[in-house]
């Protein structure tokens, strides 16, 4: 797992990198499943459920799955980028929120708060707690400064399927949930809103957009629970 968590976050960095207006995302969809077989990995999400391509492009108001295609990028907007990879059976999921260019304060101060809710999520990652402490001060975070917390979408354990029990929602009570236990692996991925924390789907049956309209930040680490302290596997 620490391998595919290496080529996940190694598709990351390349892929932002490649960040700037004008590219489509399909070009940036061709560039992460190029990178990824590459690594002498398989991208994950190409086919999953029939998904069609290798990274889930989702843009302001699109929380998750946007589905890559002729839309450019433009000055100003967030763009989060979703990748899974399999190698040798094992799989890593992780992603980010990057800007198109100069982007503004509220969405700087969004995808910052997000990457806050994971790191605070994942703090909690240790065995002896719940899976509830993680999404605790994940909300706690993100209600902190007014945030919408998607409920709808959770994160989840991973290893030899991309999804795997337990979920693990980015809401609730500490003591919700099973213990976690050395050995385990989460997928731990915040969806915050800059508004409210209602969803809905477009009818291209995938995209997931805010229903307030206001734009959202997803940032995701495949974290493995040890004996002492969490360790990232998708660190770039
Ligand atoms: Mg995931």
């Amino acid at each position: 797992m620490r391998k595919a968590g290496r080529v996940v976050a190694r598709t990351l960095d390349m892929v932002g990198d490649n960040i700037k207006p004008g590219i489509t995302t399909k070009q940036l969809d061709t560039l992460v499943e190029e990178f990824i077989l590459a690594c002498g990995a398989v991208p994950a999400f190409k086919d999953y459920h029939d998904f069609p391509a290798s990274a889930c492009i989702s843009i302001d108001e699109e929380v998750v799955h946007g589905i890559p295609g002729d839309r450019a990028l433009k000055e100003g907007e967030i763009v989060s980028i979703d990748i899974g990879a399999v190698i040798d059976g094992f799989y890593g999921d992780a992603a980010r929120t990057y800007a198109v260019g100069e982007v503004s304060e509220s969405k700087k101060t969004l995808m910052e708060y997000t990457k806050k809710c994971l790191k605070a999520g994942i703090d909690k990652a240790r065995a002896g707690n719940k899976v509830g402490a993680i999404s605790a001060a994940v909300q706690d975070k993100a209600e902190s400064n007014g945030y919408g917390v998607v409920r709808s979408l959770v994160g989840h354990g991973i290893g030899r399927s991309m999804h795997e029990e337990p979920q693990v929602p980015n809401f609730g009570s500490s003591d919700d949930g099973p213990e976690l236990k050395a050995g385990m692996v989460l997928a731990i991925e915040p969806m915050i809103n800059a508004g409210g924390f209602d969803v809905k789907t477009m009818p291209d049956g995938w995209t997931v957009v805010t229903s307030d309209g206001q734009p959202s930040a997803h940032f995701e680490h495949t974290v493995a629970i040890t004996s002492g302290d969490p360790e990232i596997l998708t660190l770039s």
